[in-house]
């Protein structure tokens, strides 16, 4: 899907350039050029940034922002102040009212899509959260607890979740059998063996139908997933 994106410009050229720009980015992008029209148009269509210009015809800047900040279905909605003024007492006024971020023109695109993708993260990291994955390859749900290794379900107990979950979350970081039982058994008393064994058991059901052996063994130090190159 596409991330929407509500660019608030009046001047003409800028908002041209931007929105070729986003939309080269998979963005779809929505221009206004007045205040009135920034607030309905982000009520109706709910985007999820909105960049919006300091200096407005007939609404400021600051004042759609502090409006959009007090609007119920859309007060959440990260938003990035573009603006002329860079002044530092200015930028705390925006941020004052409630904007997230501040780029100042001239500005570079690559910029402001970096800003904006932070952002985004930002504000929505229970997407990103709900699932980790490896080169595409291997994917887990952290919401519903499945694993898919490539395009395929696989089964795993308790343990071997929380062994692989650790895995990706460090790719490449070896883990000694120690820090393992401590990580995912919360309890180094447990014997290595019991490391292994479960080791054994998640190798054997991530790596199905052929596909590469994801987990590293270090000799004498441990396990990691592997990084494939
Ligand atoms: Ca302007």
């Amino acid at each position: 899907m596409k991330t929407k994106l509500l660019l608030v410009e009046d001047e003409e050229r800028l908002g041209v350039v931007l929105r070729t720009f986003f939309e080269k980015k998979n963005f779809s992008v929505d221009i206004v050029k007045d205040g009135e029209d920034a607030i309905f148009q982000a009520e109706n269509t709910k985007p999820d940034v909105i960049l919006l210009d300091w200096m407005l015809p007939n609404m400021s800047g600051i004042e759609i922002c502090r409006q959009i900040r007090t609007s119920k279905s859309i007060k959440k909605t990260p938003i990035i102040f573009l603006t002329a003024k860079g002044e530092q007492e200015d930028k705390l006024k925006g941020l004052d009212v409630g904007a997230d971020d501040y780029v100042t023109k001239p500005f570079s695109q690559l910029e402001l899509l970096a800003r904006v993708n932070a952002l985004l993260r930002r504000s929505n990291p229970s997407n990103l959260d709900d699932e980790l994955s490896y080169k595409k390859t291997l994917i887990m749900n952290l919401k519903t607890h499945r694993v898919k290794r490539e395009g395929t379900y696989v089964k795993l107990n308790p343990k071997e979740f929380d062994l692989l979950k650790l895995f990706l979350q460090n790719p490449g970081k070896v883990f000694s059998r120690d820090q393992l039982l401590d990580k995912v058994w919360g309890n180094i008393n447990v014997e290595h063996r019991t490391v292994d064994v479960h080791i054994r058991r998640l190798r054997k059901n991530i790596n199905i139908n052929g596909t590469k052996d994801l987990i590293r063994t270090v000799r004498s130090s441990g396990y990691s997933l592997d990084i494939i190159k």
